[in-house]
């Protein structure tokens, strides 16, 4: 039986011509399709079926169908039926792109019942109209039917497959009469919740619907297209690991059953705050997470600015994390001013070079990181605290003409509440798998749905980044994970709640994590407090003031629990002198079974994502060196601006190295290569040989690990390890 083509290594791209498609009416299909494989090294390539411009075209077609309106001025060409042949001829896959969120007012008007509607009964798209102009449907709505039978005209053209892009189910929707004639049947009740309102127990029933709706669609939508084509790929745009999550219906997990790829974008965008650099493999190793094949969406434009390609540096990255994270490519280019600025843009394309050489490394390969990261879902979604004290806007700290901002409180809602925990969350998240990359730890991430014996017993090391909203299953495998000798990093309100959000005396969890009572929580602080080490720890000497994360549980150590680290007295005042050691400890290391827990009381990724400070990288490092039996999977003399991950499939394990090194900055144009970069791996394997190059490495055995030095990495390089 041959491999389905969509489990091949795919690098994809689209042609986007917003809405003007002379270059391409006007091109010799031929040439563009060479130009796609040799150029661009891609093997499948989207196609506009409906256009997503101004001002909401996603209701006309580039095809010809009986059914639906044409695109004015395309006469009586036919996009998809023109160019899938001369496609087939180059081994180049069609993906049709349909644009299934965006239409405009007059398409609308002609169909009354299907916009989706806000609980006070405007349209969303009337009250934000859609990039400046247009509204969109409901899935709950007759539009459905209508969506259906285009995907039906769609296949008809002979594509592979097709990209939704939408629909899109908006925060604050949908309140129209289909949705609540079906949240009544669903649930009985009679009147949706308000938008948010978390005092209201509907509101999770609300969430719950709203993900289903959407869900549901996608499932017929992929039933609608599999009767034409039994092997048609169906996927949609389907939204990353984010507490906003809940407000767009997005749950990776619930979705991949009605869909061939989990994919999401992580576009560029220039912006006036930190942008982490390993954005892109964070995002790829998320979608890797599932069963599906994934895909990382990247434009390759400047940020807003369209017509202007993106940075060689930037282009190079976010192709090089999306495969090192174990996902497909794909980039968009766009028309007309992409053609005159080419020529500045293809300095990324050494990367889409070595991806094409990497295939046969790359196919069906596995993450075999011996960290895993649980990014929980059902934490992005149901997660508040029920402690009030971490409402407290703890300032910038910064001082300025003798004023120092240091912070204020919050008369806080249950709303606010919400928001300062979709704060910590999304820092937690971002912030453990960035601390990870700056420490070369390869890592896995696993979602909710797949946090199991089965994956654990690959893993030395578990780290739940606030993890706070676990099932009693959940619970179970991870202290059946530690009993039988795996490490568990865990902090602050990890496992307190239940899977659906709703707070628990876990008296055995509690025990398990060393915690004897949690007395509530300390003020968020940035200015003045600290933890201290109650004995050295690596490199960092006992009693080094050591910057406390801005929140923190006040809690009581059980008997057995080794206290690490205590919490200084607060102080939270500048230029303020230090009020001696607390009794409350920052850190604990429980040995459980055969293995052992580390547990911080504070969310210390959310404080690693927004300040970076060394320290906290250092000390988390140290401690897993010493609790995880082996140290680490890699040691290496390379800096934070290197991230590792290592893969494996039938031909090979591959060392990936991804080098962000570049001017302090984002957008990264140039990226420096770095030298003799030496890098010990824990494998009984023998042999190293770099892929670029097709160089064998020199190597040599030390501790379990095979050593060998790089002599040269620029943007991104894979080392093949044999036998
Ligand atoms: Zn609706």
């Amino acid at each position: 039986m041959p491999d389905n083509w969509w489990e091949k290594p795919l690098r994809m791209i689209r042609r986007d011509y917003i809405g003007n498609f002379s270059p391409f009416l006007e091109a010799n299909l031929n040439e563009l399709a060479a130009e796609t494989k040799r150029v661009w090294k891609a093997n499948c390539e989207w196609l506009m079926a409906t256009p997503g411009c101004a001002p909401g075209t996603g209701y006309l077609t580039t095809f010809n169908s009986e059914k639906f309106e044409k695109l004015p001025g395309l006469g009586h060409r036919d996009l998809l039926r023109e160019y899938m042949p001369v496609a087939k001829k180059h081994g180049i896959f069609v993906i049709a792109y349909i644009n299934m969120h965006w239409y405009s007012y007059e398409f609308a008007e002609k169909n009354p019942g299907w916009e989706q509607i806000c609980e006070d009964g405007i349209a969303y798209g009337r009250k934000h109209p859609l990039y400046g102009n247009g509204t969109t449907f409901c899935v709950n709505s007759p539009w459905r039917n209508w969506a259906f039978e285009m995907i039906e005209e769609v296949m008809k053209t002979g594509v592979d497959g097709c990209f939704l892009d939408g629909p899109v189910v908006y925060p604050g929707a949908c309140y129209c009469q289909h949705c609540r004639n079906k949240f009544k049947e669903l649930t009985g009740e009679e009147k949706l919740p308000s938008f948010l309102d978390w005092s209201n127990p509907s509101w999770k029933k609300f969430a719950e619907f709203r993900s289903q709706s959407w869900a549901d669609f996608m499932k017929d939508a992929t039933d609608t297209a599999k009767k034409i084509n039994q092997n048609a790929v169906m996927f949609l745009n389907g939204g990353a690991f984010s507490a906003s999550n809940i407000m767009l219906g997005y749950d990776a997990g619930r979705m991949e059953k009605f869909q061939t790829f989990t994919g999401a974008e992580d576009f560029f965008h220039c912006t006036d705050f930190y942008r982490s650099p390993y954005t892109s493999l964070n995002l790829s190793r998320f979608l890797s997470a599932g069963k599906n094949p994934s895909v990382v969406l990247t434009h390759h434009c400047l940020s807003t600015w369209h017509y202007v390609p993106l940075p060689a540096g930037e282009l190079s990255t976010a192709l090089a994390q999306a495969t090192a994270g174990g996902s497909n490519t794909w980039f968009a280019v766009f028309f007309p001013a992409f053609e005159k600025t080419k020529k500045y843009a293809t300095g990324g394309l050494k990367t889409a070079r070595l991806i094409e050489k990497a295939e046969k490394y790359i196919e069906k390969s596995q993450s075999c990181a011996e960290t895993g990261v649980l990014i929980s879902n059902k934490t992005l979604y149901y997660y508040l605290s029920s402690h009030k004290g971490l409402c407290y806007e703890p300032g910038s700290g910064k001082e300025q003409g003798l004023i120092m901002d240091t912070g204020s409180n919050i008369t806080g809602d249950i709303k606010k509440q919400r928001e300062i925990c979709e704060g910590i969350l999304d820092n937690e998240n971002h912030g453990c798998l960035d601390f990870c990359n700056f420490a070369h730890i390869p890592v896995r991430v696993i979602w909710d749905e797949y946090l199991n014996e089965e994956l654990l017993k690959n893993l030395k090391l578990l780290i739940l980044p606030n993890s706070a909203c676990l099932s009693e299953k959940q619970i179970e495998t991870i202290m059946n994970f530690v009993n039988c000798g795996g490490v568990v990093l865990c902090d602050f309100e990890s496992g307190m709640y239940d899977d659906y959000g709703n707070a628990l005396e876990r008296k055995k969890w509690l025990d398990f994590l060393g915690i004897e009572k949690i007395y509530g929580v300390f003020r968020p602080s940035r200015i003045e407090d600290y933890f201290v080490l109650t004995e050295k720890i690596g490199e960092i000497d006992k009693d080094i003031f050591i910057p406390r994360p801005v929140n923190a549980l006040a809690i009581k150590a059980n008997a057995d629990a080794q206290i690490i680290a205590k919490y200084l007295h607060p102080i939270n005042f500048a230029y303020t002198q230090p009020r001696g050691i607390s009794e409350y400890p920052a850190i604990l290391i429980s040995k459980r079974g055969k293995g052992k827990v580390i547990y911080f009381a504070s969310p210390v990724f959310e404080s690693y994502n927004k300040f970076r400070i060394d320290m906290h990288k250092k000390l988390m490092l140290y401690l897993i060196k010493k609790c995880v039996l082996g140290g680490l999977q890699i040691e290496t003399n390379a800096p934070g601006t290197i991230a590792i991950e290592i893969r494996k499939n039938q031909k090979a394990v591959c060392v990936h190295i991804v080098n962000v090194t570049s001017e302090m900055k984002r957008p990264m144009d140039t990226v420096l290569p770095l030298h003799n970069i030496e890098i010990a791996v824990r494998t009984h394997l023998g042999k190293a040989t770099v892929l670029s190059s097709g160089k064998p490495l020199k190597v040599k055995r030390k501790r379990g690990r095979l050593v060998f030095t790089v002599p040269e990495i620029r943007d991104y390089e894979i080392i093949v390890l044999s036998p």
